[in-house]
């Protein structure tokens, strides 16, 4: 995008999107937005268009996300944005189009998959991050969902959504509480000062799973120790526990850096080429589970002071922050409506169970009805059916459970804790401000009186 964000803002409000492009079918879905494939009506170009609800967003947040999005442009692992649009009813990211699907979604697809081939996965997705942190950017929210195949020869990874991403000075600390639970630093949980450390937590939460299926920490069962299952780990080389241990590590200052990752003899090439097809079959299911918000690991003894107690009652990966994240961090297609029965139950649902689950669903969306909201957005938009089915998701015939009710406060929260930790970064360039005019009086005043 060759022009400013601000500039493209203004150019927007004169040109309804659908006159640019022709919108497809849906690719992913978040609380308060939905991705879609679309085609560049003049030049063919396909792209993805991420539509966020106007209504639940600052677009002081949006064009931030576009901002830091084309700071990191340049390399080839991140998604480029080719534009902003909006309209009464959403703002309108628009996205080279990445083609490949999600990692995990993927890996389970692979011919012949061992430490070596996550071991080039790591690469890629450590290569990106540092490149990002080099830039001064934190992406805050690295989880499987947010890294796509560019095509299907499955060799390039994209990193896509930077809607929890920050800039960070070398000494500055942040504060906001962001992210994914499965995949956040606990010092970010906890709401204490951190670093870019905490895509390096992530990166460990990732590799865990690319090695035994499963995830390290689930704050549901309140499993948040870490340990490595005889039963699955036994064959996997010390070498890589090493690297998890020391990413997962609770001291944020033993983690490696991007750049030390990427130096290691496991990532370089020495990582063992024995088949893991147990985790393949375990990666199956854990791809089910995060979708339906069941947890994969079992919780043996309630543990005392979890540090994820804010998030206790979630199923599923909880994605914390801003309206338009909050409540559901699956970016699937199937959106992550964290099903109250699967939600709330601990054993695995059967395939029969999800079927009828699935029709159940249908047949409410079916009923569903649309409010005035919904005719608004359709006299000025024309979307495809998916796009209906989510407003009429969204609107949930009118009544707002104490669920709902708890995660807006929850994220009216987490915007004043964003705002307020804008306002000390002001508070410090002004008190930098002050000493630089203080100096320079002084030295004035030094001059006089000489
Ligand atoms: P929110 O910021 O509201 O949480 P989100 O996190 O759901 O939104 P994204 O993660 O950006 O939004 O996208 C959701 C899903 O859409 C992704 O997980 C991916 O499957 C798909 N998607 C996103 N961007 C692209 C793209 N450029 N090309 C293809 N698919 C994409």
């Amino acid at each position: 995008m060759s022009e400013s964000v601000e500039w493209a803002f203004e150019d927007s409000k004169r040109h309804p999107i659908q006159k640019d492009y022709e919108v497809g079918r849906q690719l992913g879905e978040g609380k308060f937005s939905v991705v879609f494939f679309a085609r560049n009506r003049k030049s063919g170009e396909t792209v993805a268009i991420k539509r966020i609800d106007r209504e639940n967003t600052n677009p002081d947040e949006l064009v931030h996300e576009a901002m830091l999005m084309q700071m990191v442009e340049e390399h080839p692992g991140v998604v480029k944005i080719r534009d902003v649009y909006e309209d009464v009813s959403f703002f309108y990211l628009v996205m080279e189009f990445v083609a490949g699907g999600e990692l995990f979604d993927k890996i389970v697809e692979f011919e012949h998959y061992s430490e070596r081939e996550a071991a080039g996965i790591i690469k890629q997705v450590t290569n990106i991050v540092a490149y990002i942190h080099s830039k001064g950017v934190v992406h805050r929210d690295l989880k499987p969902e947010n890294l796509l195949y560019t095509d299907s020869s499955l060799s390039q990874l994209k990193l896509c959504d930077f809607g929890l991403a920050d800039t960070i000075e070398p000494d500055e600390l942040l504060t906001a509480i962001v992210g994914s639970t499965t995949y956040m630093a606990p010092e970010v949980a906890r709401g204490d000062g951190y670093d870019m450390s905490v895509d390096m937590y992530s990166i460990g939460v990732i590799l865990y799973i690319l090695l035994c299926g499963y995830p390290p920490f689930e704050p549901e069962t309140g499993i948040v120790d870490l340990d490595f299952p005889k039963k699955d780990w036994s064959e996997i080389s010390s070498s890589v526990i090493e690297i998890i241990t020391r990413c997962l590590s609770k001291d944020s200052t033993e983690r490696y850096t991007a750049v030390e990752l990427l130096n290691h003899p496991w990532v370089k090439g020495q990582a063992p080429k024995t088949a893991l097809g147990g985790t393949i079959k375990t990666m199956r299911k854990y791809n089910v589970a995060r979708r339906t918000g069941e947890t994969m690991r079992k919780k043996e003894e309630p543990v005392k002071g979890s540090v994820f107690g804010l998030f206790d009652s979630h199923g599923g990966d909880h994605k914390a922050e801003t309206p338009r994240n909050n409540g559901n961090s699956n970016g699937n297609s199937n959106g992550n409506n964290e099903p109250e029965e699967i939600k709330k139950g601990n054993s695995k649902p059967s395939k029969k169970e999800l079927k009828e689950q699935k029709k159940r669903e249908k047949e409410e969306k079916k009923k569903g009805g649309s409010g005035g909201k919904l005719q608004e957005a359709q006299s000025s938009v024309s979307f495809s059916e998916p796009y209906k089915d989510h407003r009429k998701q969204q609107s949930n015939g009118g009544t707002v459970s104490i669920e709902e009710m708890r995660r807006t406060y929850e994220n009216q929260l987490k915007h004043l804790q964003k705002d307020l930790e804008q306002e000390r970064k002001k508070v410090k360039s002004l008190e930098a401000q002050l000493a630089a005019e203080r100096d320079k009086k002084s030295k004035v005043d030094t001059k006089k009186k000489k």
